[in-house]
């Protein structure tokens, strides 16, 4: 049996209790972070630990467990359940007041903390070799997607209503503007071989995967929005999140990208990835 981290306890996975007050469970009064295990040790830790804190201080939690404490907790949870290869996921929430009440408790109510681990193979990923299809779905989520809150349930139903039409992950687009994946940030690159990847702004989820992958791009690269034809029309397209690292694209809207396999560049910039988040995993 698993053992996770609550609060500063850890404990059997089956023996974790929370409030049924808790603002994560009331309101999705919560923020989180995924990241992703190799060879044992932690890919990104800086990047998600220092979103955390900027997702944290965006909604007003204080309280918190610093980077230190982050690290430690990760270290004793990824040597407690032997995970080699696979995830962390770190929640924190407003916390559990006496109440429901839309008006935040006041600042004794301590906020909640957990982290569990998923054991998974990331690396040798079949759907890395044969490449996503996905369909594009309108983004009606809130204003705010540059935070990273547990407010999943639109993603999560996009991501599903992708699967019934046949595909296997959704790419979101507000006004013909793709903004990113259902929990990964999207990328092409063009006929004329460029990368394109939407800028920075409160769209999208600043990725921390995008922003080790850019940096090992050989392409020029542009970050500019970029629309549902010129994705289609793309030489190739991928996704970049923590635990899927660099995941071919092969087929948009039934309109297969390149040959509908997945492109040279692509391929190498995952293996690129891979070899540098091996490298710098700590
Ligand atoms: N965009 C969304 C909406 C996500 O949920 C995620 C990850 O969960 C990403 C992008 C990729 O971010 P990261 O590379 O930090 O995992």
């Amino acid at each position: 049996m698993r053992i996770i981290h609550l609060n500063g306890n850890y404990i059997p996975e089956n023996e974790g209790k929370i409030s049924v007050f808790d603002r994560g469970f009331l309101f999705a009064d919560a923020v989180y972070e995924v990241v992703s295990v190799l060879d044992g040790k932690l890919v990104d830790f800086n990047g998600h630990v220092q979103r955390l804190a900027r997702s944290l201080k965006e909604i007003g939690i204080s309280g918190t467990p610093g980077t230190e404490n982050w690290l430690t907790i990760c270290r004793e949870l990824v040597a407690r359940n032997n995970v080699e290869e696979g995830m962390i996921y770190w929640q924190v929430t407003r916390g559990a007041p006496a109440d429901r009440d839309f008006v935040f408790p006041s600042r004794n109510t301590p906020p909640t903390v957990l982290a569990f681990t998923q054991s998974r193979e990331l690396v040798d990923n079949p759907l890395a070799r044969r490449g996503l299809h996905v369909v594009t779905v309108p983004d009606l989520r809130w204003g705010r997607a540059d935070i990273k809150t547990t407010q999943l349930l639109y993603a999560s139903l996009m991501k599903n209503e992708a699967i019934a039409r046949g595909a296997d992950d959704a790419w979101m687009e507000r006004d013909g503007w793709i903004t990113e994946g259902s929990a990964q940030n999207a990328h092409i690159i063009t006929r004329e071989g460029v990368l394109v990847t939407h800028p920075l702004n409160r769209d999208i989820l600043h990725g921390i995967t995008r922003a080790a992958v850019l940096p090992l791009v050989a392409q020029r690269i542009e970050e500019r929005p970029f629309s549902v034809g010129e994705a289609e029309q793309a030489a190739e397209a991928f996704v970049s999140s923590a635990s899927g690292f660099v995941m071919p694209v092969v087929n948009i809207n039934g309109c297969a990208i390149g040959d509908g396999k997945p492109g040279s560049a692509t391929i190498q910039l995952r293996q690129a990835y891979i070899d540098c988040a091996r490298r710098t995993a700590i």
